[in-house]
């Protein structure tokens, strides 16, 4: 059955699977890039009690600049099921993302001490803005964990590996971060740094709560059934909507994260930059152009109410 196959690629998508962290701004020192996806374990009518690993994206290198694909599904046809949590996914209806009162430590992000405490005050922020966005979904809020961890470190998704970077693993509900990578550095001050990690957390957070909504284990199921470009496509519009998600956040929390000036660029430069900047080997996250049009609509909206990146045309998922 379709579910069994889905759930019997799980130990394999695992293994194989990539981290998934936004790409960094054009001027970093180290270039991310775009992995695999991973799977969930498909939970069909309580998408919120099985919990299984995620795959995200993984920092790689860019070698290569490649091609964009042809989009393959002018029109994206969805079964019932998919159609109810893909397409007409309650979250889509549950209104703004609140501004919460989010007090983040002024301190520097040299250690991994000083990047597991940063992270995890974003994390109660962003915790307590998606709440009652999530629980008027009529699905529960479990919150997620973030864990600052050596590159090589076991997590129950597998090894986070230098490349991987981050991922969001859906088993446990825990955020992994290879702390190195988010120290700031002397191309990158401390704002910038404090931006990105915040970002890069925001986004494997969308992952939590695509999760929490039941939009992943279909979209899991998806991605399975597909090769190639479709596969491709399909996971961009898993991760277009992380980021997507993330903006929202962004959006109605910028007078809170005092997101303005420098801030704002760096924010700017993380939600925009996609698969493009640097290039990605895989084009897994989304154009720049796709990018910013779901960053920018988000922002505005301050509501996942812009994210339905299920339901768009192929064109607005390159
Ligand atoms: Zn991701």
């Amino acid at each position: 059955m379709r579910r069994g196959l889905a759930t019997a690629l799980v130990g394999l998508a695992v293994v194989l699977s990539a981290g998934c962290t936004p790409s960094r701004a054009p001027a970093a020192a180290s270039a991310p890039s775009a992995t695999t996806p991973s799977t969930t374990t498909p939970s069909p009518v309580a998408p919120l009690v099985t919990p299984t690993p995620k795959p995200s994206r993984a920092p790689v290198a860019p070698k290569t600049v490649r091609a964009r694909p042809k989009a393959t599904e002018a029109t994206p046809t969805y079964r019932s099921l998919e159609k109810t949590y893909l397409v007409r996914n309650k979250i889509y209806s549950a209104g703004r993302v609140p501004a919460v009162t989010c007090e983040l430590p002024q301190i520097e992000l040299t250690t991994r001490k000083e990047v597991q405490q940063y992270a995890s005050a974003v994390l109660g922020c962003l915790q307590r803005a998606w709440k009652p966005v999530v629980e008027r979904s009529d699905v529960a809020f479990f919150p997620a964990k973030v864990y600052a961890v050596n590159a090589g470190s076991k997590t129950r998704c597998g090894i986070l590996t230098k490349e991987l970077g981050g991922f969001y693993c859906s088993e446990g509900s825990g955020i992994y971060l290879d702390w190195q990578q988010f120290v700031e550095d002397d191309a990158h001050g401390r704002e910038w740094a404090g931006v990105y990690l915040q970002f890069t957390i925001a986004h494997e957070f969308g992952h939590h709560v695509q999760q929490l909504v039941g939009i992943s284990p279909y979209f899991d199921d998806r991605w399975a059934e597909a090769t190639g470009a479709a596969r491709l496509e399909q996971m961009r519009r898993h991760e277009l909507q992380a980021s997507c998600f993330a903006s929202a956040f962004f959006g109605a929390n910028q007078q809170t994260l005092d997101l303005y000036y420098a801030k704002l660029q760096a924010y700017l430069d993380a939600a925009r930059s996609g698969d493009d900047d640097p290039p990605a080997t895989t084009p897994d996250h989304g154009s720049r152009e796709s990018s910013t049009a779901w960053a920018e609509a988000a922002f505005k909206a301050k509501s996942p109410s812009a994210c339905n990146t299920w339901a768009a045309p192929a064109k607005r998922v390159t």
